[in-house]
């Protein structure tokens, strides 16, 4: 199992770590050179969802990393890479793949509460604690959509297809937990 990590910005050096405290290959996509060979799943990290939308575009990754997920690759994406999956936002923000029918927060928590730090359950992995950097969180999800974790009243984790989707970032705590819960979906 090969998994591609997207290194144009923000955490990817985190997931990198915990595939490989797992033992699962990963590698970097930083240009269109780096998805010409063939893998199983997707991680789109948190950082700054405006970047990285300018980023793939201008590196002419939007279209054929689109087309990945669009024809069922499994796809997870933390924070901001929730924002580039999302098809609908109340407020600011820009669809990028579009491919996940939740509409996203973005900046949800406002400047006040910027990072904090959450325990809730997570559907089929338990409670679990949660860092949330400048969160969005999803306002409403479509029928398709399986909700996998909520804080504060708020949808934090999603699933729809071999998309997941987490507000927070499973990559900075403890645990293993979540990136495993997307391995298995690759199965
Ligand atoms: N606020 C960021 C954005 O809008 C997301 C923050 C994060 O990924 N930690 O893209």
């Amino acid at each position: 199992m090969r998994i591609g990590v997207l290194a144009l910005q923000g955490a990817f050096a985190e997931h990198i770590k915990k595939l490989d405290e797992l033992d699962v290959e990963s590698f970097e996509i930083r240009q269109l050179g780096d998805i010409k060979k063939p893998f199983d799943g997707l991680i789109l990290p948190g950082g700054e969802s405006t970047v990285m939308g300018k980023l793939l575009r201008d590196l002419e990754l939007l279209e054929p990393l689109k087309a990945l997920i669009c024809d069922g690759m499994p796809v997870f994406g933390t924070c901001a890479g929730l924002l580039l999956l999302a098809k609908d936002f109340s407020g600011e923000g820009t669809p990028v793949f579009s491919s996940m029918d939740i509409k996203a927060r973005r900046n949800a928590y406002g400047r006040q509460l910027g990072s904090f730090c959450a325990n809730a359950d997570f559907l089929g992995v338990g409670n679990i604690q949660m860092t949330f950097i400048r969160a969005p969180y999803i306002e409403s999800a479509g029928a398709d959509v399986t909700v996998l974790s909520e804080t504060g009243g708020h949808i934090v984790a999603a699933t729809q297809g071999k998309q997941l989707v987490t507000a927070f970032h499973p990559e900075l705590n403890e645990g293993h937990g979540i990136h495993k819960y997307f391995l298995e979906e690759l199965r």
